[in-house]
Order: structure tokens, then C-alpha cells, then sequence
């Protein structure tokens, strides 16, 4: 067995029961094709794969992997429903709400169903049994089958809802075991974010060599690292150097773990939604370095990785 053949083996094994989480500091700089891709490029390697698209405010993983989808699932949080016959204004739920979704005025409480978090405390604290538990729709949940059997999940948030968090904790919360487990994180550094990559192995940062690009890569870097979670970064639509780029990278010990080129073919197979893999497959050596490279920093904090 080569040593390049070996090493992969190895990072496949490493990656088993691992959740991988792709992020960027801005959006649109090609996250959801590289973990797409990343995905379909394990699944034809025999791993069993699991893609969750985090994304909820705007999950366009299904576009490529084209899930079948068997179930679909309302999602929804809890919301205090309140007997203004029973209340007696004594403000105490109001006063001990943190988010400030309740107003007491004389005769009546308010509440602010978008500012609601779903803690249910008001619901334990009122003297006077006035509140009780309800629910609010915000979003579905769609599971399905993808091509090359990968177990597909997403979750997609109702227009204008607030509350991204709950709802992908709801798609984290169908993780099937003994897979390898992609997740496509939104863009930003805004706590869906900070929800998303809370448990991830190892977050695998997607920027581009531009000056926005490196700037908001600044910023996720910050909050992964404050995480303390390992970070490779892939640098997408590379064209010629650009310095500034790579003396940060250097600076901060962060390994690039792929690199794509600026491609338009590339450009043109991901406006139709074709898998950049099967449409162009002269990149398959590309993924299979980020496999093995993801193989080796899951290695280096989980010591599975021979090297
Ligand atoms: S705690 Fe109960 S009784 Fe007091 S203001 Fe709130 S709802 Fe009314
Ligand atoms: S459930 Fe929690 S967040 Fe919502 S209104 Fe009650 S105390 Fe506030």
C-alpha cells in the first residue's frame, strides 16, 4: 500500500463519527460546494455520510444532492400563553424575563412571541398559575436520501423568524451514529454560528483571496478559535497570490487543507446545481487531499491519525 493510499485510509478512519463543520466568515464564498462535494467525495469512498445543511435561513445544500425527501417535520418553539382573567399584574414574570419578550401593564401582560427564547420560566414562576405552555411554528425540518446514500437533513427557517438557534438545534439533533457527519454552518460569526459549530470536531473555514474575503476570515477564525476548535482553511477561487492572505496564515498557524482555483467551469456547473465532482471529476485529487488533510487534524487533537 502507498503511503498516500495509507494516510487516507487512515483519515477516513479518523473521520468516523466526526462532525465536520464548513463555515466562512462571508457569505458566498463557496462553502456549501466544498462541503457538498466533500460529502459526495466520502460517500463514493464507502463511508457512510450524513449532510446537515445549518444553513437555515438559506439551505441550498439540497440543490446539488437532490434528497429525496421522505419526512417532513413542523418545527416549533415554546411560547408562554397567558390567562389574563387569572393574572394579577404582579409583574414577576415580567420582571424576570432576560430577553424582555414580557411588558406588565395594569390589567394585562404583553408578550413579544420574537423575543421569546422558550425558557419557560415565567411558566414556573407566576403565583398565580396564569401561564402555560404553547408553541410557535418556526420552520420545518425535511429528512431524506441524497445521492450515494448520503443521509440528508436540513432545516429551513420560516421568512423573517428570528430564531435560527432552536431550530438548528433540531437538525442537530437527528446525528446518526457511526457517520461521518458534514455540516454546512451559515455564513457570519452570529450565534447560529456559534450553535452550530458548539460540537464540531473541526471547522473547516472557506474563504476567498480577496480583501473582504480575508477580513471576515479574520473574524471566524476569532470565534472558532476562542471555541478551541482545530480550523483548516481551504482557500476557494484562487487566482495568483495575494499576499496579505498568506502572511496571515502563516502568522497564525492556520494549514490550508485544499485549494480550488477560480474556475468558470467550476462557476458554470454550480449555477446549474450539478456536483462540481461528477461534472468535473479532474477535481476528485483535490478532495481527496482535503480528506486526508481533515483525517490529520482530526489526528492531531484526537490521536486516530497514524502519521
Ligand atoms: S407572573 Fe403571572 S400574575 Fe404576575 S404578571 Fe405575570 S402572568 Fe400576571
Ligand atoms: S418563556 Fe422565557 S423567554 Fe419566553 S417569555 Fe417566558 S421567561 Fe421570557
Amino acid at each position: 500500500m502507498s503511503e498516500v493510499q495509507y494516510i487516507y485510509d487512515k483519515g477516513l478512519k479518523a473521520m468516523e463519527d466526526m462532525n465536520i463543520a464548513f463555515a466562512s466568515g462571508k457569505g458566498g464564498t463557496g462553502k456549501t460546494t466544498i462541503a457538498v462535494n466533500l460529502a459526495y467525495f466520502l460517500a463514493c469512498s464507502k463511508q457512510k455520510v450524513q449532510y446537515l445543511d445549518c444553513d437555515v435561513e438559506e439551505p441550498n445544500g439540497h440543490i446539488f444532492l437532490k434528497p429525496t425527501i421522505d419526512k417532513s417535520t413542523p418545527a416549533k418553539v415554546m411560547v408562554p400563553v397567558i390567562d389574563q382573567d387569572k393574572c394579577t399584574s404582579c409583574g414577576e414574570c415580567s420582571s424576570h424575563c432576560q430577553f424582555n419578550a414580557l411588558v406588565t401593564l395594569p390589567g394585562n401582560v404583553l408578550l413579544f412571541p420574537e423575543l421569546c427564547h422558550g425558557c419557560g420560566l415565567c411558566v414556573y414562576i407566576c403565583p398565580e398559575k396564569a401561564i402555560r405552555d404553547g408553541d410557535r411554528g418556526i420552520g420545518l425540518i425535511e429528512k431524506g436520501i441524497a445521492t450515494q446514500d448520503i443521509d440528508f437533513i436540513h432545516g429551513i427557517l420560516n421568512v423573517g423568524e428570528p430564531m435560527a438557534g432552536p431550530l438548528i438545534q433540531e437538525v442537530k439533533h437527528h446525528y446518526k451514529e457511526h457517520h461521518v457527519r458534514i455540516i454546512d454552518a451559515p455564513p457570519g460569526t452570529s450565534c447560529p454560528v456559534v450553535k452550530t459549530i458548539s460540537d464540531a470536531d473541526v471547522v473547516v473555514m472557506v474563504t476567498e483571496p480577496t480583501p473582504f474575503g480575508l477580513h471576515d476570515l479574520k473574524i471566524a477564525v476569532s470565534v472558532a478559535k476562542n471555541m478551541e476548535k482545530p480550523i483548516g482553511i481551504v482557500i476557494n477561487r484562487q487566482n495568483g497570490e495575494f499576499p496579505p492572505l498568506e502572511t496571515y496564515l502563516l502568522k497564525n498557524d492556520l494549514p490550508v487543507i485544499m485549494v480550488l482555483p477560480e474556475d468558470r467551469e467550476i462557476a458554470r456547473h454550480y449555477s446549474m446545481g450539478d456536483i462540481l465532482l461528477q461534472a468535473l471529476p479532474l477535481y476528485i485529487d483535490r478532495f481527496m487531499e482535503l480528506a486526508v488533510n481533515i483525517g490529520r487534524l482530526l489526528g492531531k487533537t484526537k490521536t486516530q491519525v497514524a502519521r
